[in-house]
């Protein structure tokens, strides 16, 4: 969340506030949270499609999607269903990282 807030060019203080992008506002009321921004002026709450849909005015989230894939290099093929061995992969990983975290 935090790396698309910044290359929209919000500016984010070391308690991860920045100024809402949403509304007019001159001391920060918008927090970055690890997966969303949450406006405690306006109250906008976003994910990042959310945020991206929301910043380039976009209808669809396949379409912020599809921006984020390209600004951010991410190379994900859209529009392919992952193959089983994606999907076990990822499923692998996930599990890892909740050990991890226990
Ligand atoms: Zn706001």
């Amino acid at each position: 969340m935090r790396t698309v807030a910044e290359g929209c060019g919000l500016h984010i203080d070391c308690g991860g506030m920045t100024l809402c992008p949403f509304h007019n506002e001159r001391i920060p009321s918008a927090k970055i949270y690890p997966d969303n921004l949450h406006c405690f002026g306006c109250g906008v709450h976003v994910d990042v499609i959310g945020f991206t849909q929301k910043i380039f005015g976009l209808e669809k989230p396949i379409d912020a999607v599809k921006k984020l894939n390209e600004d951010f290099g991410l190379n994900i093929e859209i529009g392919k269903a992952p193959t089983t061995k994606e999907v076990s992969e990822y499923q692998k990983r996930v599990q890892e990282k909740h050990e991890y975290e226990v």
